[in-house]
């Protein structure tokens, strides 16, 4: 019923009908098909309007954990950590939505640089992990390798950006922190000293708390500038 569901979806075999996929899809799932779970639970959670099926991402992340028990991985890990990243049909939790990024990087799989975007993001936000725009780059530059342009997007406006000036080529990290980035010594001279938000102050306390962590972030990673 699965199979005939993707017939229909598809138009394979016979003329493609969304609502008719949906009905068997359905009829699949009342049987147990973990597959077919998995391809519902993904619907669910946003919805599909062409195929009739109201957005019901409570439902949709019930179906998506169900498929977890029955041993299904592939599709599915994604979603959930989307779900718990957002709070969508489940209580928002971004530490356990980095849990299962990670979980679904160590395995690999069609959603591993979808997986290394969506991580590049939470260290960029601080969500769910502390915030850190070295290990941002990192997973970022990694899900660039594994194909994902939407990365390399991320990487130039948000981790790429100079902390003085906003300008996006930003390649000089600070030396002290290895946190923040700038243009070059000018603009890092300049917030150093700034008058409203020096960066002065916030260089050694991000510096000691990677310290104590044992995060400091790896060396030669990227140019570095006296300070
Ligand atoms: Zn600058
Ligand atoms: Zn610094």
């Amino acid at each position: 019923m699965g199979r005939l569901a993707d017939c229909y979806y598809r138009g394979q075999g016979v003329r493609e009908d969304r609502p008719q996929s949906a009905v068997w899809l359905e009829k699949a799932v009342g049987l147990g098909d973990a597959d077919s779970k998995a391809c519902l639970g993904n619907v669910l959670v946003t919805g599909d309007a062409q195929a009739g099926v109201a957005k019901d991402a409570a439902r949709g992340f019930q179906l998506l954990c169900q498929c977890l028990e029955q041993g299904v991985t592939e599709k599915i890990l994604y979603s959930l950590a989307v779900c718990y990243w957002t709070g969508d049909g489940v209580e928002k939790d971004a530490a356990h939505a980095v849990t299962l990024l990670r979980q679904l990087i160590e395995q690999g799989g069609m959603d591993t640089a979808l997986a290394q975007e969506q991580l590049a993001r939470c260290y960029i936000l601080g969500d769910g992990v502390e915030a850190d725009t070295v290990q941002a780059a990192l997973w970022c530059q990694r899900a660039v390798a594994g194909g994902s342009s939407a990365a390399a997007n991320v990487l130039l406006r948000h981790i790429l950006r100079c902390n003085f000036c906003g300008k996006t080529s930003a390649l000089q990290l600070c030396s002290r922190c290895r946190k923040v980035r700038y243009c070059n010594a000018v603009c890092q001279a300049a917030h150093w000293t700034h008058a409203t938000d020096p960066h002065k102050g916030h260089c050694r306390r991000t510096a000691q708390a990677s310290e104590e962590a044992g995060t400091a972030a790896p060396g030669g990673h990227a140019s570095s500038s006296a300070s």
